[in-house]
């Protein structure tokens, strides 16, 4: 049996750098740890993490001392206020490619434009979007979306830093037919392109996809959804011990690709658990 992985995967620039800030956080103070939400969407590397003393809470309403750390997604300007207000210690880890949405949303605002942030409603990268755009953005999840809006006038966009760029191609497309004064801003990140591109590519050579990361994973999900378009023999795994040997009868090869907040030492569990079912072939 052969294994590949994919050319681009697992974690990315703001993961590493979240969580390089967290440990050293752990090692610098003596006061209480929190994050805002678990600090990547890995439940196995947020247990870890709690081992060391870095906890994950919903509100800041809920931290009376130590230290809160934004994550990669960012938040609400408002939340950072109140982290300060309330005397707490802060460390922004809102990744810098989030940060530069960020921007982009409130100058678009700025500008006078509509702004339309392309992203699911429901992330946290999204809500922080919102806020900055004054929360007065509409949020698309898809272009079926857009088939009642009237016509926009004009009309500004943003990303999710990590949509899928045929998302992206398809929301514009039917915007085009709504407003004739469209700015485009693609914010979505490199490492989620690249990610994306190289598990396209992988998992039209394979006879099984495996996508390893946190089932809470928007990327990794993003991932799962193109392999599958190109291969319905793909699975959205979170740990070694779900791989289910009947998956691999009659199979040559197998691709793995892995999300941006899943760390290596998972896909390695993964490919060890693999070579041991094939009997270390
Ligand atoms: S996926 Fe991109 S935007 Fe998100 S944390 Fe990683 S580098 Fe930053």
């Amino acid at each position: 049996m052969k294994i590949s992985l994919a050319k681009h995967a697992g974690y990315c620039y703001g993961v590493q750098r979240a969580l390089k800030l967290a440990l050293e956080a752990t090692v610098s103070s003596t006061k209480p740890i929190h994050t805002l939400g678990p600090i990547i969407h890995n439940p196995q590397v947020v247990e870890s993490l709690k081992k060391q003393g870095v906890n994950a809470v919903n509100s800041v309403d809920e931290v009376n001392s130590g230290t809160v750390i934004i994550r990669t997604h960012g938040v609400d300007p408002k939340i950072i206020k109140k982290v300060k207000n309330r005397g707490l210690g802060l460390i922004d880890a809102t990744c810098p490619f989030v940060a530069k949405a960020q921007q982009r949303a409130a100058d678009l605002v700025k500008e006078g434009y509509n702004v339309v942030i392309i992203g699911e409603r429901n992330h946290p990268e999204v809500a922080g979007l919102l806020a900055y755009a004054n929360n007065q953005a509409i949020v698309v999840e898809s272009a079926k979306e857009l088939e009642n809006v009237e016509v926009m006038g004009k009309t500004g966009v943003v990303v999710q830093t990590t949509q899928s760029l045929e998302n992206l191609e398809s929301i514009l497309d039917t915007l085009l037919f709504k407003t004739k004064d469209l700015k485009v801003y693609n914010t979505i990140c490199n490492a989620t392109s690249q990610r994306q591109e190289a598990a396209a590519e992988l998992s039209k050579q394979v006879d099984l996809m495996l996508v390893v990361g946190g089932k809470n994973s928007a990327n990794t999900t993003r991932l799962t959804q193109i392999c599958t378009k190109n291969n319905k023999e793909t699975y959205h795994i979170e740990t070694a011990d779900e791989v289910n040997e009947l998956w691999l009868d009659g199979i040559g090869h197998i691709g793995i690709t892995a999300g941006a907040s899943t760390p290596d030492w998972i896909v390695k569990e993964v490919i060890d658990r693999l070579e041991t079912l094939a009997g270390g072939s």
